[in-house]
């Protein structure tokens, strides 16, 4: 297999100024997948300056939209055709299990390209109501140049949240990939450059947060920051960017609720907890880490969890049900968490430890449940990001409400009942930017997503993400 080993910048592919690299690490058997460039400061203006030179010189913001529409099409069928090596890319980087890779995000990285490419020539302003002699109207433009910082959880799938409606608007970007996690960024941005997309309006620089996401976020050239990750990283970000009056958005971190009523179906609702949380080993920003489950059938649920837990054994990503998180740093974390979980009183049902494959090597992790939480342990309050699920008992609906909103966070809950009038109540009273009833962890292309409070704001997917890229202009003009 070829592994992508250079940087793109105005469309060549180019190693890091300061000459230096850094190894990708298989979280499955820590083996190296391979060297790429440790990008600095210098490569960082370089990408900008790329960017904006086909900004403001370029033909990608002013081509005839039906044009940008075509080459995203063409993109989304490189990266079907490619399916099989974006998707061993993606697990070989952050051990997530094939299924995942090459069933379902790669799949969905070309269905978003797609939906956005239908948008390219749909971005539209208002003529407004005017009286005679005047007529009003808005236009919706590009923003110009949009550095985007993703996280390792989805690597390209959440890289393409911001490509697909940036392109499809009009900007040009510089992308900057989690460290640990670039090689399908690197791989998508070739694939862009044989769709057609032309050279500088989408970079890739890989290498650190601290040094390469900074020098984006301080740049003036850099009009707007697209942002997800950590909420500490993204209050840092947008404190920088206020200096130079940057645009940004915030995709943050989560803690979110998922609720369990009496009168749940119990057997949808238990796999719901357990795609919830354990659904890519935990790290997904909207798992649903807090259970929270009614009294009245507390002990029977907690019973089924420790059983069904149990049968989510980690183990070589090409096979199992689970994989290895994503590094060595996140696996010493999710221990640590849980030895707090402990350390707080909290009754560990299941898992709770390392778990050893044969060769001895991988960041294999038990998954585990925590039951007779409170949520006011920081095993309830603090996002972990890994295969740990904190159980809650609840005694009605005020309470279960209570509870759930009781969270700096606010990016995703569910509720689990039969009761309509329950669900469309929870729907309306809980802080979170998506609600799932009866379900978890279901995304569309259509369907925006984002958070409230701590879990940031903005948001992605949907016509919503359109007016993260676009400002709007108005226009008032005398006829005379
Ligand atoms: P992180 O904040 O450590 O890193 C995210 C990105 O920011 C990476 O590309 C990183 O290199 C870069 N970065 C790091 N320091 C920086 C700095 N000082 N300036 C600019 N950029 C910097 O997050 P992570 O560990 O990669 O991802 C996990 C986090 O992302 C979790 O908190 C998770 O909830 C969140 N997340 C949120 C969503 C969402 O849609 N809300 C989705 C996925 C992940």
């Amino acid at each position: 297999m070829n592994f992508p080993s250079s940087m793109i910048i105005g469309g060549e592919a180019v190693a890091a100024v300061g000459g230096g690299t850094y190894e990708s690490i298989n979280p499955a058997d820590e083996s190296v997948i391979c060297s790429l460039p440790a990008g600095g400061v210098e490569d960082a203006n370089a990408a900008v300056t790329a960017a904006r030179k086909a900004f403001d010189e370029g033909d990608w913001p002013t081509m005839a939209p039906s044009r940008r529409g075509r080459v995203l099409r063409k993109l989304a069928d490189l990266v079907r055709k490619h399916r099989d090596e974006l998707a061993q890319l993606e697990t070989l980087d952050v051990g997530k299990t094939a299924f995942d890779s090459g069933k379902i995000e790669i799949p969905t990285v070309a269905n978003i390209l797609d939906y956005y490419a239908g948008f390219a020539d749909k971005v539209t302003g208002d003529t407004l109501p005017s009286e005679a002699g005047v007529l009003r109207m808005t236009l919706r433009e590009p923003i110009g140049v949009v550095a985007a910082i993703t996280p390792w959880n989805f690597p390209l799938l959440l890289a393409t949240w911001k490509i697909a409606p940036a392109l499809a608007c009009g900007n040009t970007m510089v992308l900057k990939p989690a460290k640990i996690s670039s090689l399908t960024s690197l791989r998508f941005a070739e694939l862009a450059l044989e769709a057609g997309l032309p050279a500088g309006v989408l970079n890739v620089v890989t290498g650190s947060g601290a040094v390469i996401g900074e020098a984006l976020v301080n740049h003036p050239d850099v009009d707007k920051i697209a942002f997800t990750g950590s909420t500490a990283v993204g209050i840092g970000i947008q404190q920088k960017a206020a200096g130079t009056t940057k645009r940004v958005t915030l995709e943050l971190g989560g803690k979110s609720p998922n609720v369990i009523f009496e009168d749940a179906d119990l057997k949808q609702a238990l796999r719901g907890a357990m795609t919830g949380i354990f659904y890519n080993k935990g790290e997904v920003c909207a798992a649903g880490s807090r259970l929270l489950v009614q009294r009245s059938i507390y002990d029977d649920v907690c019973e089924q969890l420790a059983t069904m837990a149990a049968k989510f054994v980690p183990g070589d990503p090409s096979s199992a049900r689970m994989g290895p998180v994503a590094s060595k740093a996140q696996y010493d974390s999710v221990l640590n968490w849980i030895e707090k979980g402990k350390a707080e009183g909290a009754r560990c049902i299941s898992g709770g430890e390392a778990h050893h494959v044969e060769s001895g090597k991988g960041y294999y992790i038990q998954p585990t449940v925590f039951a007779d939480v409170d949520n006011a342990m920081s095993i309830a309050q603090e996002e972990i990001f890994g295969p740990v699920l904190a159980v809650i008992p609840f005694d009605d609906e005020a309470d279960a409400i209570a509870i759930a909103n009781d969270s700096p966070y606010g990016l995703a809950a569910a509720i689990w009942t039969r009761d309509v009038g329950r669900a469309l109540r929870f729907v309306r009273k809980v802080k979170a930017g998506t609600v799932w009833v009866n379900a978890y962890n279901l995304y569309d292309p259509s369907l925006p997503f984002g958070g409230y409070k701590a879990s940031g704001f903005g948001r992605e997917l949907g016509e919503a993400a359109l007016d993260s890229y676009t400002e709007l202009k108005s226009a008032w003009i005398n006829l005379g």
